[in-house]
Order: structure tokens, then C-alpha cells, then sequence
């Protein structure tokens, strides 16, 4: 950009000359989270996408999250930074697997849900979407005479199955980024920090589970620590979320969970966003997301589904 342009000033100037609203996911840098009209979890990102009326939808996230946006406004400009940047969790189940694994086992007439981090394609062949704060809601409201699949990710799977008691057949696929938590390394954190409550991400394997205080969605994480009188926190998921935790509860302290070989966790795709490239974005209208209309319609369908089904009350 030509030198001298403040490039937020300058987001806020061609977002308003667009008539775009920014998305923007929590583990966004906290720069695009500051530019940001909205700034959340998947499913207020979705729930946020469902209701705008702006002609252009800058999605701050990862591809599929741009893609759901885009399903369900089929007729606007959705665009996002960076056309590369994938999900660990959406490589782990190809649509092309899924159809295969469903052709060899027609017998068991299963009840599909898949977690919103999967592509158009897996989302068209599936019943419902969840994200990891409806996942328990939509797992209870799932019908009680055929067996479930839940896919892609066993570990958020395996903690609504222990949270429910709902018994369902599980996809092994997994975040990367997650992963890399390891009981090793949160026990030392946790040595270092007594006073500190544990909060983790459902993607989180069971063992670090385990150690949690808490285990929710990113945003409940906000309103938990928020409202927790608690004053230390360890944080294990992605850094993003810092940013959000440390600006809205200023009074209390943050400490990112360590990996085996990191002092904290970044997901590398959803960092291939930056302010820059989300300028160069909204100049020029581009990468914009385009899919094919009859897939757009098949994947909406279960997506709607979700929203519908988020709104009920459950007791749990
Ligand atoms: P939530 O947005 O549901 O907290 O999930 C985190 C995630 O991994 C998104 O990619
Ligand atoms: Fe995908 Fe994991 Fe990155 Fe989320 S944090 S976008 S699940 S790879």
C-alpha cells in the first residue's frame, strides 16, 4: 500500500465505501480483531452471518468459515485475506472418504453431524452442523432411533458423548493445533500458576481434559472468566483468544498454556491473516469465495438446521 496510508484508517474507509461488515474469528491477530465489526466464535459468526444485510462480508477466518458465510448468503460478496488458509480438522475428512465410509454402511442409517470446521461438500452430506458451543444442544436433539456419526473431530466427539452420555460413532480427525497440548505440559503450567484455573478447548485430547476447570467454546471462555472470581487463568487453545481475554477483562491475568515445544499455541492458518492482506482485500474485492449453487443449497440446509435447533432451550 502507498506509504503514508494508515492501513486501519484506511480498512475502516473502504469498509464503510463497500458496504462490508468484518468477521473476524478469536484466533484472529488482535489488529483485524480491532478493525472488526464482530469478533467471536463460529457459531456467533455464523449466527452473525445469517442476519447481515451489508452487500460485502469480509470473513477473518479460515476458508470454511468464509464458506459457510457465503452458503448462507449466496447472493452477496464474500470474501477473505487469504484464499489458503485450510483446517487441519477439514483435511481430516474429505468429502470423498465420508462417501465412501457412508456407501459401506448403509445399514446403520446413520444420523450425521458435522462439527462446522469441514468443507461444503461434507456439510452437504451431513444432517446437521454443530460448532463447539452448540455441540452438546444439538447432539441431545439428535433423534433417539438411529445410531449418530460425529465427525470430523473425536476429541470435541468424545467430550460431548462424556458431557451427554449420548453414545456416537466417532471420526478420527483432529485439529494440529490442539493437539500439541500435552498433560506433560500443562501440568507444569499448572505447578507454576496454583492459584490459576485451567480452561480448555473441546479439540483439547481427553488427558488435558481432564486437568480443566473448564472445557467450552472460545467464547464461553470470555464470559466464563469474566464472570469467575477467579483472577489467574490458563488458556489452552489457540493465542488468538489473548487478545479478546486480556482487552475485555483487563483486571484479571491470562497465561497462554504451553505446547511440548512452544510457549504458546498458533494455528498457522488462521495466522495467514494479516491487516495488510485484509486491505488488499477489500480494495480490490478479492479472493472472494465462490461455490457451486447446487452444493451451496444441499450444505445450507443442515446449516439452518443448527441455527434453528441452537435456539432451543435444553435442560442439561
Ligand atoms: P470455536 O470457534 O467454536 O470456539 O472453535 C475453535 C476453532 O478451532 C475454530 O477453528
Ligand atoms: Fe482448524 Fe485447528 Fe486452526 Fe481451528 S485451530 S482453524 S480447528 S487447524
Amino acid at each position: 500500500m502507498a506509504i503514508g496510508l494508515d492501513l486501519k484508517e484506511e480498512i475502516l474507509r473502504l469498509k464503510k465505501e463497500k458496504r462490508a461488515i468484518i468477521l473476524a474469528h478469536n484466533y484472529q491477530t488482535g489488529d483485524i480483531q480491532d478493525v472488526a465489526d464482530y469478533v467471536g466464535d463460529s457459531l456467533g459468526l455464523s449466527q452473525q452471518a445469517s442476519k447481515t444485510e451489508s452487500e460485502v462480508i469480509v470473513f477473518c477466518g479460515v476458508r470454511f468459515m468464509a464458506e459457510t458465510a457465503k452458503i448462507l448468503n449466496p447472493n452477496r460478496i464474500v470474501i477473505l485475506p487469504d484464499m489458503q488458509a485450510g483446517c487441519s480438522l477439514e483435511d481430516s475428512c474429505p468429502a470423498s472418504e465420508l462417501k465412501k465410509y457412508l456407501s459401506q454402511n448403509t445399514e446403520k442409517n446413520y444420523y450425521v453431524i458435522a462439527y462446522i470446521n469441514c468443507s461444503a461438500e461434507v456439510k452437504a452430506l451431513s444432517d446437521i452442523i454443530c460448532t463447539s458451543g452448540n455441540a452438546k444442544k444439538i447432539v441431545e436433539q439428535a433423534p433417539k432411533n438411529k445410531p449418530i456419526l460425529f465427525l470430523p473431530d473425536a476429541n470435541l466427539g468424545s467430550w460431548v458423548m462424556e458431557q451427554t452420555g449420548i453414545s456416537m460413532d466417532l471420526w478420527q480427525g483432529s485439529c494440529h493445533v490442539h493437539l500439541e497440548f500435552t498433560r506433560d505440559s500443562i501440568a507444569k503450567i499448572k505447578a507454576q500458576y496454583p492459584q490459576a484455573l485451567l480452561i480448555a478447548h473441546p479439540e483439547c485430547v481427553s488427558s488435558v481434559r481432564l486437568l480443566a476447570d473448564e472445557t467450552c467454546s472460545t467464547e464461553k471462555m470470555i464470559s466464563y472468566c469474566r464472570e469467575s472470581h477467579y483472577k489467574q487463568f490458563i488458556i489452552a487453545t489457540e493465542s488468538g483468544i489473548l487478545h479478546r481475554l486480556k482487552k475485555e477483562i483487563p483486571q484479571k491475568q491470562f497465561i497462554p498454556a504451553p505446547t511440548a515445544n512452544c510457549a504458546c499455541s498458533d494455528c498457522a492458518y488462521m495466522k495467514m491473516n494479516t491487516l495488510e492482506k485484509l486491505y488488499q482485500c477489500l480494495l480490490n474485492l478479492n479472493p472472494s469465495i465462490h461455490l457451486n449453487s447446487h452444493l451451496m443449497k444441499k450444505a445450507k440446509k443442515p446449516l439452518i438446521k443448527m441455527l434453528e435447533q441452537s435456539k432451543t432451550p435444553i435442560s442439561v
